[in-house]
């Protein structure tokens, strides 16, 4: 069984809803296991400037599959949430980006492992290690929110609705 952790956004209609609804249909896949669910995070609008804010968290999951696997479900799950064509980095109802998976190190036209950009981004990194304080990457470097410069993280939402027993106590804010 791998071990991944995946990124989840959302800045349009109820975000928060967005991401319940998100980790609900990753969790009826039979090959999923979630195991640790972040707190939402609210940080600012990223990449294109003037759009809504972003609600974002960070889950660690079981996976009985294989990377392209999990990312064909990703999408998936994207387009049954009604995830509509849009520019890169612009609008979206809901983004699942896998961060992890396992310690492997991937980089093909349809998948880049360790996902390339979060270690730069605080609403990747604040989630994330609320979920994995002491988080290793596969380089075997600490994971550190001091690296990460772009896309702040403005408050905590709240917990995800019906996820509160995977979710840890404080958020580390
Ligand atoms: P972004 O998340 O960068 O704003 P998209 O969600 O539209 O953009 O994803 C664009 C493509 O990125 C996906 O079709 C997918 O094939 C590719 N991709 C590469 N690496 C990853 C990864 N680690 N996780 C998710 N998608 C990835
Ligand atoms: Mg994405």
């Amino acid at each position: 069984m791998a071990v991944a952790f995946i990124a989840l956004g959302s800045n349009l209609s109820d975000r928060v809803a967005m991401l319940a609804a998100a980790l609900a249909e990753l969790s009826l896949d039979a090959r999923v296991c979630l195991r640790v669910v972040s707190h939402v995070y609210g940080s600012e609008p990223w990449g294109v400037a003037d759009q809504p804010s972003f609600a974002n968290a960070a889950v660690a999951l079981e996976f009985a599959g294989g990377p392209e696997d999990l990312l064909q479900l990703c999408r998936a799950v994207e387009r049954r949430l009604g995830r509509a064509e849009g520019p890169r980095n612009g609008p979206r109802s809901i983004d699942l980006d896998i961060l992890l998976f396992d310690s492997l190190v991937i980089d093909t036209p349809q998948l880049t492992l360790p996902h390339p950009r979060m270690r730069d981004r605080d609403f990747v990194v604040t989630p994330l290690l609320e979920i994995e304080p002491t988080l290793m990457m596969p380089d075997g470097r600490k994971l550190e929110s001091s690296e990460a410069t772009s896309g702040r993280i403005t408050g905590v939402l709240g917990v995800i609705p019906g996820l509160d027993s995977l979710t840890p106590d404080a958020p580390r804010l």
